[in-house]
């Protein structure tokens, strides 16, 4: 598996080939300002204290305070979070708001955990780091295997500790404890006006088929708003299976098979697929929205696919973009086809300083230009660079960077 910290400097090393940032400001960037790596001792039900290895790396808050979601998985470990809070970095600049990038996880199976386990290993995590948050300072989020509950935990007890009150610390919290309307498919939603905004420019039809890869909180959500504005979304898997039907599926119809079975296997009127034959089938737009590496130098040359829209953080390798840019299909890149969660989330962040809470429709109205100038942004850079969007939304990223950064 690649080493994800590589594959960021990578993408970073490309950038600066094509446009001279100055080897100064590079080097800065290719280290996080810090990368805090702590024990949390957790009591178990049992009564035996077990020890997690948690994480912290402020990578960067040239535009504002370190903002970055907090990881639990087995398999997390320092690159990852130091590849993740790199790409925060640049995913916030791309989104245009006023705040740097950061990440955080522990080395957990949450499956394996209980769920007062799993409050104290939270409540542990945000101990370790109380000195270094703040809403002005860091302000985590929910990532892979967090929950809207758990940031509560981390927010109640970040209060515990500091006594402020703003909860502006933490996003992704539920509502009723002071997040955001709009946060749970702000990622789709995002994700569709970004597409919207280059669907003619990348020479798209008005009605796209459309394949999908996962079928979780980001996929389903953008399933839901491609079929709604008319497209049709032809395929989706998730972890066990994938279902395909050339005319389109109806998605609330997938949704309670998979609510009564467990899963999409048999779908009625659809064939069972593979993830991998889904990744290959001929279409309009492929969304990965699964995990990382799905697309390699090993299938990037087997994708049929008009273009592909990045929902999922990291699904294509390095060489897998070079593949899909010598063959043609244009790649939005996950910094800026994903940067509606973030945005959402920044929106809470000052909802909550503000003591305001404004209506899903208020959030929605202030997400969708911030998507559309980005994405055309990003667009006429790359055509003026003449490369590849994802290089266009690092050098849009790098300039609003350096802007504040100097050197
Ligand atoms: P999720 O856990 O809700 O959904 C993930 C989906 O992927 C599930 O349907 C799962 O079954 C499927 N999946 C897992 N393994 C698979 C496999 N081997 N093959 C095919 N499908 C598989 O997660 P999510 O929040 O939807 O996140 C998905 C991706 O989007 C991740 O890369 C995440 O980092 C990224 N992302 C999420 C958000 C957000 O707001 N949730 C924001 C930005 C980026």
């Amino acid at each position: 598996m690649p080493n994800p910290y590589q594959n960021a400097m990578t993408q970073l090393e490309k950038v600066s080939k094509i446009k001279n940032f100055g080897d100064e400001f590079i080097q800065r960037l290719q280290q996080p300002n810090r990368d805090i790596r702590f024990s949390i001792p957790v009591k178990m039900d049992n009564g035996a204290i077990k020890i997690f290895e948690g994480y912290r790396v402020e990578y960067n808050n040239a535009l504002g305070p370190y903002k970055g979601g907090i990881r639990y998985h087995p398999e997390t470990e320092i690159n990852e979070v130091k590849a993740l809070a790199f790409l925060m970095t640049i995913k916030c600049a791309v989104a245009g708001i006023p705040m740097g990038g950061g990440k955080g996880g522990i080395t957990v199976d949450p499956k394996k955990l209980s769920k007062g386990e799993l409050e104290r290993l939270s409540r542990g995590w945000v101990k370790q780091l109380a000195d270094v948050l703040g809403p002005h300072k860091d302000v985590p989020a929910p990532d892979v295997n967090t929950t809207p509950e758990i940031m509560a935990w981390m927010a109640d007890e970040f209060e515990k500790i500091t006594g402020d009150k703003t909860r502006a610390t933490f996003t992704g919290k539920p509502v009723d404890k002071g997040g955001s309307e709009g946060r749970g498919a702000a990622t789709g939603l995002g994700g569709f006006y970004v597409f919207d905004t280059l669907r003619e420019k990348i020479n798209l039809p008005k009605k796209c088929k459309v394949a999908i890869q996962g079928f979780g909180n980001v996929g389903a959500n953008a399933a839901h708003v491609f079929a709604e504005n008319g497209h049709q979304v032809i395929a989706v898997s998730d972890s066990k299976s994938a279902i395909w039907n050339e005319v389109g599926l109806d998605l609330n119809k997938v949704e309670e098979h998979k609510k009564n079975t467990g899963g999409l296997k048999d779908f009625p009127g659809a064939k069972n697929i593979t993830n991998a034959e889904l990744l290959e089938l001929s279409c309009d737009l492929l969304i990965p929205a699964a995990f990382e590496n799905v697309i390699t130098d090993a299938n990037a040359n087997k994708i049929k696919a008009r273009a592909i829209l990045e929902l999922a953080n990291g699904p294509i390798t390095p060489e897998g973009d070079e593949i899909l840019f010598q063959k043609g299909i244009p790649v939005i890149p996950d910094v800026l086809a994903n940067s509606g969660g973030v945005t959402v989330s920044y929106f809470e962040w000052e909802q909550n300083l503000k003591n305001e809470h404004w209506s899903e429709e208020e959030v929605v109205k202030k997400l969708k230009p911030m998507m559309e100038d980005a994405s055309q942004k990003m667009f006429q850079i790359a055509g003026e660079a003449k490369t590849y969007l994802r290089l266009g939304a690092f050098i849009l990223a790098l300039e609003r960077i350096k802007g504040k950064m100097g050197g």
